[in-house]
């Protein structure tokens, strides 16, 4: 398998006179005899981590990432004229859904033929779940087991003459990932503390998943700092239910927690929600078990 993060080097662009030209794509009823490798394009990092694990070394099979490495999360993404360029070339566009892809349906509207592949399909909390509405699917490995099985399904369906490599590339993968799950969830049982404070709102389905109480957000919308009054308020929070420790993650700034780990004397610990890293194929397992770590340590 060969993975490329050029925005263009070697996909043509198809701009003309900075008008947006959707290359029409065809139907891929029956890519296993398409003449070109099955292109795949993943929305950011944690599916594109997730495919490469998946693909494997599986010939005539392309991936690249749609978002660059250090995006994070896509809340406030914009889609570039050069993204377009690239899902226009894609045969299977692999997204978490949920709305986090919120330039989906600018890229549907351009692109009407783009097969698209929505490995959070039916993973949505129920409206009286804490996680309701929450798209952080992959940050609870319950959940990203099951988007997962997703991307091998239609991965095989797009490709049917590589199927058996993409289960059991998937069914490998995601052995080790429970065999971790497992752990996790043997070593988080016994923790005492289970409020906590986070800072945007990344660990809702994780939190579920492990039993713990998210009480505050510290920043609940990306990019915007919180005010005097909202980290006064949760600077209450933290006083009144005795936290002990505040979570931040390294995508973001810390100043907002570090001020009110200030005013509390309670410590600040990096969780990971997965977002950004390394592209190698064991980046999700190893961020998820440095957070098994962290999340020992800050709640003992
Ligand atoms: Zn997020």
């Amino acid at each position: 398998m060969s993975f490329s993060f050029s925005r263009s080097a070697c996909w043509v662009p198809l701009l003309l006179a900075g008008t947006l030209v959707a290359a029409p794509v065809a139907p891929t009823d029956t890519p296993a005899s398409a003449p070109h490798p099955l292109r795949v394009v993943t929305s950011f990092y944690p599916l594109q981590i997730a495919a490469l694990n998946i693909i494997g070394d599986t010939p005539g099979v392309t991936l690249r990432n749609l978002t660059p490495p250090l995006t994070g999360c896509l809340h406030d993404y914009q889609m570039s004229p050069a993204d377009l360029v690239a899902l226009a070339q894609a045969d299977l566009f692999i997204i978490n859904g949920g709305g986090m892809e919120a330039f989906l349906s600018q890229a549907t509207r351009q692109l009407p033929h783009l097969r698209i592949l929505n490995s959070g399909e039916g993973l949505e909390a129920p409206p009286t779940s804490p996680a309701a509405g929450n798209s952080h699917y992959w940050v609870s490995p319950a959940l990203h087991l099951r988007q997962i099985a997703r991307m091998a399904d239609g991965l095989a369906a797009a490709d049917p003459g590589h199927a058996a490599e993409f289960h059991r590339n998937a069914s490998n993968y995601s052995a080790r990932l429970s065999f971790l799950r497992d752990e996790m969830h043997a070593s988080l049982g016994g923790i005492k503390h289970r409020e906590i404070i986070t800072f945007h709102e990344a660990f809702a389905h994780f939190a579920l998943e492990f039993g713990l109480n998210i009480i505050a957000v510290i920043e609940p919308e990306n990019g915007s700092q919180p005010s005097a009054r909202e980290l006064s308020q949760t600077i209450d929070i933290v006083r009144s239910h005795h936290i002990q420790a505040l979570f931040i993650e390294p995508q973001y700034p810390a100043q907002a927690a570090q001020t009110i780990s200030r005013e509390t004397s309670v410590p600040v610990f990096t969780l990971d929600s997965c977002a950004t890293g390394s592209v190698t194929p064991d980046a999700y397992l190893n961020l998820m078990r440095a957070n098994l770590k962290t999340l020992r340590e800050a709640l003992k």
